[in-house]
Order: C-alpha cells, then structure tokens, then sequence
C-alpha cells in the first residue's frame, strides 16, 4: 500500500488553490474549516474515522472534504486537488478560448416555433456567421405549455420544416433535429417514443417540480438519464442566479423577471454515476442567468467520468454567441475537449445518439 499523505496539508493545499482561482469563498471555507476539524485528532483516530465512515460526523466535514480525506491516507493526490494542480499557472483565459475555438456547434437552441425569439432560418443563419457547423434545433415539449410546447404533430411538421430549411442552407452546415423534452414527475419523457427515436438529438430538462424532496427527484433524474432516447441531461439544478436579461423571454417565469431560483436538490453523485453509466451527456448551460451546473457539480460530473455539452440554450440569435461564458466555467473545472461532445463534427455526434448504449 503507498505511503499516507498528511491529508491536512491537501485540504489546505486546496483551499489555498480555490482561493487563488478567486472561487466562491464557501468552498474555500469548507476546505479550511475541515483541516481545522481535523487538525485536533490524532493520527489513529483520523485513521479509524476514515476507515468505518465517521469523518461527516465531524463538525465542518463534508462528504466532499471526508473524500479528499480518505485518499490522502491511501496515499494517493486527493482527485479534487489533482485537478485543481492540473490548471494552476496555466491561463484560464488561453484555455477558455482554446475550448471556444473546438466547439463545432450548439446542441440547445430554441426557435420561435416555441418560446424563442427568431424564426429557424435566422438561428441557423446566425450559427453558419458564426463558424459552427450544424445547430441542434431543441424547441420544447407539449407540457410546457407557458413556452408553447410543440405537440407530436407540430414537432413532425417541424421535422419537415427543417428539411426544407437545410436544403437552402450553404453546404457543411446543416440543422440537426431534436428538442428539449420535458423531464415529467415520474421522470418519463414528454414526447411520443417514436418521434424521439426520429429526432438527431435529445436534450431531457426538469421545468417543473424543481422543489420535488432530494430522493424524489433522484429518481426522477435517474429514470431520465437511464432512458435510451435521451443524449444530454439540460440545466442539471434549474437554478437561476440573477435576473434575465432585458428583452429575454423563457419558460417559466413569466411576470417573475426578477427572480432568483435555488438549485434543486437530488443525489448529485449517484445522477452523475448513472449519467456516466448510460453515456448521457451533462450539459453545461452557458445562459448568464443559469450558470447550470455549478463549478462544484461540474467538477464533480468530471470526477464521475461524465461527457459534457456546451450549450447557449439561446432563444434569439445573438444568444448563441454565450458559448465563451460555458467554455469559462468549463475551463475553471478543467473540463477537456474530449469529454465535449458538441467538439465533434456532425456526423460524430449523431453516431454518437444513435448507437448510445
Ligand atoms: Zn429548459
Ligand atoms: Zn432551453
């Protein structure tokens, strides 16, 4: 077995790190406050409490720091602090602008077919302007009625729609179909089966519900994640971090502009596992009222061996140009560009739907 590392000086070591990369001062304090806890114990108890489970029980230990914990003593980089070592001294910016420039295309776009702004054809304009070689069009699901949600019959014309639409469109860039399902309260998906199955790419998101208690909407998530038809889990926590953009509509909170929106909560851990399991991939929402998933869960999903998309989730054509702001968050976590899906051409991708396991 390799030799024990003094878990203390990794905790510090972190803190000392998160600090410097200007993160959130509570997760500093996290790290800072279980080397303190644990400054106070001797070298057996550590040990024991980290052999049967007891660190959490430790006042200012959390599942996240007991972790760090536990692979100091095994001798191994705690995982966290590996990859905060990983991009020290390296430049955040270089590396955001560096994942910018792989991204290839969007894979969450909205049209005025539901709650966006621009008809398809200027969307797709606006992709091709930028550089992108295909845009997922992802209009939403019947439930979400406040977005005027396409029905199966609106979504088959759609389908026919977008063919004709890429058709006039300049060659190598084409509109990939697809949509942002509803993720119901059972956790099935809001559209018929088939007509999922026809679609390039499906985006699965929680619209409603966002209060449902922590194992509930585990399993929720899970039935999702698990489902065959669904390619990439959309703004994992549904939290809002500020207000919208002037001028922004979207589902959901409408008359309500101004409002903020805790994340909710499930069993981040195991929906990363299964997302992992099933190959579904995280997105990473670029929108600057979302910030979707945080930089703690996005590190976490990177931890869980999880693919991510880069997405705007843009509802007007300028909006798809807020990729930069996910490629940011993105860098922050160490986020490579081959767990990216959307750095695949198109092709790559939608092989990539079709044969998922
Ligand atoms: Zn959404
Ligand atoms: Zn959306």
């Amino acid at each position: 077995m390799a030799e024990a590392r003094d878990p203390i000086a990794d905790l510090r070591r972190i803190a000392f790190l998160l600090e410097r990369a200007n993160e959130a001062t509570y997760r500093v304090r996290a790290f800072r406050s279980a080397a303190k806890a644990l400054a106070g114990l001797s070298a057996a108890e550590l040990a024991e409490r980290a052999g049967n489970g007891t660190l959490t029980e430790l006042a200012g230990v959390g599942d996240v720091t007991a972790r760090c914990v536990a692979e100091s003593l095994a001798g191994e980089e705690p995982v966290y602090l590996r990859r905060l070592v990983a991009t020290e001294g390296s430049d955040l910016d270089a590396e955001a602008t560096a994942l910018r420039a792989a991204l290839r295309g969007d894979c969450h776009t909205h049209s005025d077919w539901s709650d966006g702004g621009s008809p398809i054809e200027e969307m797709a304009l606006a992709a091709v302007e930028l550089g992108h070689e295909y845009l997922v069009l992802t209009d939403h699901s019947p439930r979400l009625t406040v977005a005027r949600g396409l029905t199966a019959e609106r979504l088959r014309r759609q389908l026919d729609h977008v063919a004709q639409v890429n058709a006039a469109l300049p060659e190598g860039f084409r509109i990939l179909t697809g949509i942002e399902v509803d993720i119901l309260a059972d956790g099935s998906l809001d559209q018929d089966d088939d007509l999922l199955g026809r679609l390039d790419v499906v985006v699965g998101s929680v619209h409603s519900g966002l209060k449902d208690e922590r194992s509930k909407m585990t399993r929720r998530m899970l039935k999702a994640v698990a489902n065959p038809h669904l390619d990439i889990l959309g703004h994992v926590t549904g939290r809002m971090v500020s207000s919208r953009p002037a001028g922004v509509t979207g589902p959901g909170d409408r008359g309500h502009r101004a409002r903020t929106r805790a994340e909710s909560d499930f069993d981040a851990d195991v929906v990363f596992a299964a997302c992992a399991e099933h190959d579904t991939a995280v997105e990473i929402n670029s929108r600057p009222e979302r910030q979707d998933p945080p930089k703690r869960l996005i590190r976490r999903a990177l931890e869980a061996g999880c693919r991510f998309a880069i997405n705007t989730d843009a509802h007007a054509p300028g909006q798809l140009d807020w990729q930069r702001f996910g490629c940011e968050r993105a860098a922050l976590c160490g986020v490579p560009a081959d767990r990216v899906i959307n750095t695949w051409s198109a092709e790559q991708l939608v092989a990539w739907t079709h044969h998922r396991p």
